[in-house]
């Protein structure tokens, strides 16, 4: 196992109504910007729920962060926040309204081209940070429990990752029932999410961290065992629990101690939004089964232990078990009604996977993933196998 450190400062509090909460972790005489998106919280009541709980405090609102959020939104955001002297962030959202309070959260005492701490890289310098709480909405991305985010310069269609530690929340609620308003398209998202979380930083080469596999393999499992009955019941309680804990845990730092990991699905699959504006948790399922494909002889060992540990799989050999693996990965995200092909989400493609390849040349992205392999070609060539 390789040597690691851990530390999440992030508090979690998990619970049906457990909104109300906010109330007594919100630090007091807290000015506060109350961020949130499209508005799906103002038809399922969750925005009752906050704006009882936080209504000693001086509020202030901001909606409308969109999906795969904008920098051009969030500046306004961020000049509010200045304006006002606003010192606490409320993200009451899914992946998009967190991150993008993670970068409002940076911006906001930066002082230059705000663009820079993302595409620079200067976020993770940036020592004076507004702190933010988070109240889930949509488990999929562990944003609620990591200090990673993922913004979109709309103008230039750039999609750009950012963090550092200073971006942990706070403290996140994590209250199933809002499970209960989500449509089917992101119940399904965010499993598809929270499962290529898992596999990014499990499918790479044997190594000695036991656990850690097992971990994985337990989330891994628990994603597939609760799937389809959270997608035909999201008010079942006992699902939609373990289905946002899965979440959070997928992503919040505890699976990558020790290990490689991989993440060049991620790498390669957010280009397809930029590029194409198709939902986060789909470019992965675009992307991953081909870059297992395309890595077969690199992956197949821990393909053929994910086949055998998390879809009980028998077969010949390693290798057909290993390849029956992946068909297992594929037939899994469709039964969640999640198209694994580029072309069945858009018609404009042709120059999809030379664009990634540029993109990746530009960046000097040489060798991502964990033989550092994936570089512009293996990425062009998995974005065509995805055609
Ligand atoms: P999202 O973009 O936050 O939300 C998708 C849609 O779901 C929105 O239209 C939203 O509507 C709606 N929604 C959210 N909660 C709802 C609820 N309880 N009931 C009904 N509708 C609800 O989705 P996401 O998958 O969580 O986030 C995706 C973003 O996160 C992408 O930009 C992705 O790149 C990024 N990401 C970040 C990380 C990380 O570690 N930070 C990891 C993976 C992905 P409203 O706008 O009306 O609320
Ligand atoms: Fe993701």
């Amino acid at each position: 196992m390789n040597a690691f450190e851990f530390n999440n400062p992030t508090k979690i509090i998990y619970g049906k109504g457990e909104i109300k909460k906010l109330e007594t972790n919100i630090p007091p005489q807290s000015k506060i910007l109350l961020a949130y998106g499209g508005g799906s919280i103002k038809s399922n009541g969750i925005y009752e729920q906050v704006v009882a709980a936080i209504s000693d405090f001086k509020v202030t609102e901001f909606a409308g962060i969109e999906p795969n959020p904008h920098f051009e939104t969030l500046m306004k955001a961020v000049n509010i926040i200045r304006e006002k002297n606003i010192d606490f962030i409320l993200a009451v959202g899914g992946g998009s309204v967190i991150d993008g309070c993670k970068f409002i959260s940076a911006a906001v005492h930066y002082q230059g081209d705000e663009w820079d701490l993302v595409e620079k890289g200067l976020a993770r310098k940036q020592e004076k940070v507004v702190p933010f709480g988070t109240v889930l909405t949509l488990p999929a991305t562990g944003s609620e429990m990591n200090s990673g985010g993922v913004i979109t310069k709309a103008s230039t269609q750039q999609k750009r990752t950012f963090g550092g530690p200073q971006y942990f929340p706070v403290f996140s609620v994590l209250d199933p029932a809002v499970i209960q308003s989500l449509p089917k398209r992101q119940i399904a998202n965010g499993i598809v999410d929270a499962f290529t979380h898992v596999m990014e930083q499990y499918l790479t080469y044997k190594h000695d961290a036991i656990l850690q596999d097992r971990i994985s393999e337990g989330i891994l499992q628990t994603l597939i065992e609760i799937g389809p009955g959270i997608m035909e019941n999201p008010k079942d309680e006992k699902l939609a629990g373990n289905f946002m804990w899965s979440a959070t845990m997928a992503l919040n730092g505890l699976l990558r101690l020790g290990v490689p990991t991989d993440w060049s699905t991620h790498m390669i699959a957010h280009e397809l939004t930029a590029l194409h504006g198709i939902d986060h948790a789909r470019t992965l399922a675009i992307i991953a089964p081909n870059l297992y494909r395309k890595l077969f002889e690199d992956k197949k060992e821990k393909l053929a232990q994910y086949g055998k540990r998390v879809w009980n799989l028998k077969g010949e050999s390693e290798i057909e078990i290993a390849e029956k693996a992946i068909e297992k990965t594929v037939d899994f995200f469709e039964s969640l009604g999640i198209d694994t092909r580029l072309s069945d989400y858009t018609e404009d493609y042709s120059d999809t996977a030379q664009i990634v390849h540029d993109r990746f040349k530009e960046r000097k992205w040489l060798g991502l993933g964990e033989r550092q392999k994936v570089g512009p070609e293996l990425a062009k060539a998995i974005v065509e196998m995805s055609y």
